[in-house]
């Protein structure tokens, strides 16, 4: 594995295992910045969203790269009150504008509004068939919420994005993917920073001579899940990309298995407040 290793999807679409999340990045320069960086140092996927207001700016920095439009992978997501068939075609059509390309990586459904997230995904389908997007997927939807969709999708989502990391090691939700082929991609790898104080993790971090982000990001990539940590920081992002060079080994994969506590950080997507 490498920087430019990737997942192979479904449907034969290559996506990088590693990617440049951008949420929070408000500040235009600064978000311009970073992104420049993360492709410099060779990152080549950008994780955004229509709720993040960057998309502008996540267009503007991959076209001003000098990385070809075709090597980087683009994802973005409807957000949730813009779900729904009809709406969600719009709000699709308003983000490619504001991205200003042609087509996108990845689409994703934000998070499964109970009442039109069946909607949603089949508008995602549609951008699919119409070649406007090269792989379907959603974000926070639990196996209940897969389900309901695998009865009725014509494509199957090929990636679910979803709160990912040793605190919250998602093992059941990450079984049902593999089994249905799903591409698992975790968000905030890191827990937010949450886990990196933790000393299981800076003990590994220690005999390796890697920190605490490293050997985290690290074990994601060794269980197969996509990661799309997020920092404006040009050191953090160098720092973040350094995890093809060493391997933890089955012992140390068994001590960070150990950390799960079923802990989020963000919302529970059975219980987020969808009417703010
Ligand atoms: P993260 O786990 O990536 O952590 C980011 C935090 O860790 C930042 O405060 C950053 O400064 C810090 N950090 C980054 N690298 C570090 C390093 N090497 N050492 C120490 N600290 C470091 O959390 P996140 O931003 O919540 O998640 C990453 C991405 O996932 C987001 O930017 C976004 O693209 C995506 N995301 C998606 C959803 C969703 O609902 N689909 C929700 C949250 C995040």
């Amino acid at each position: 594995m490498n920087l430019q290793s990737t997942k192979v999807l479904t449907n034969g679409v290559e996506m990088p295992r590693l990617g440049l999340g951008v949420y929070k990045m408000t500040e235009r320069e600064e978000t311009l910045q970073a992104i420049d960086h993360a492709l410099k140092v060779g990152y080549r996927a950008v994780d955004t969203a229509s709720l993040y207001g960057n998309e502008v700016e996540v267009g503007e920095a991959i076209r001003h790269s000098g990385v070809n439009r075709e090597d980087i992978f683009v994802t973005t997501k409807v957000w949730n009150n813009d779900q729904g068939y009809d709406a969600t075609l719009r709000a699709f059509e308003v983000s490619l504008k504001k991205l200003n390309m042609e087509y996108l990586d990845l689409y994703l459904t934000h998070w499964a509004v109970p009442q039109t997230f069946e909607e949603t995904y089949r508008a995602i389908e549609r951008l699919y068939d119409e070649k406007l997007i090269r792989a379907t997927g959603v974000s926070n939807h639990h196996e209940h919420h897969l389900q309901k969709l695998l009865a009725k999708a014509n494509i199957a989502p090929m990636v679910n994005q979803v709160e990912v990391h040793p605190y919250l090691q998602q093992n059941t939700l990450k079984t049902y993917c593999t089994k249905h082929d799903i591409a698992l991609t975790a968000w905030s790898p890191l827990g937010r920073g949450g886990v990196l104080d933790d000393p299981t993790i800076l003990e590994i971090g220690q005999d390796l001579g890697k920190t605490a982000a490293q050997v985290v990001l690290r074990w994601h990539l060794q269980n197969g899940t996509i990661i799309i940590p997020k920092s404006v920081s040009p050191s953090r992002i160098e720092e973040n990309a350094q995890i093809f060079d060493f391997e933890l080994t089955q012992a140390q994969m068994t001590q960070l298995a150990s950390l799960n506590l079923n802990k989020r950080f963000g919302q529970d997507p059975d219980n987020f407040k969808f009417d703010f």
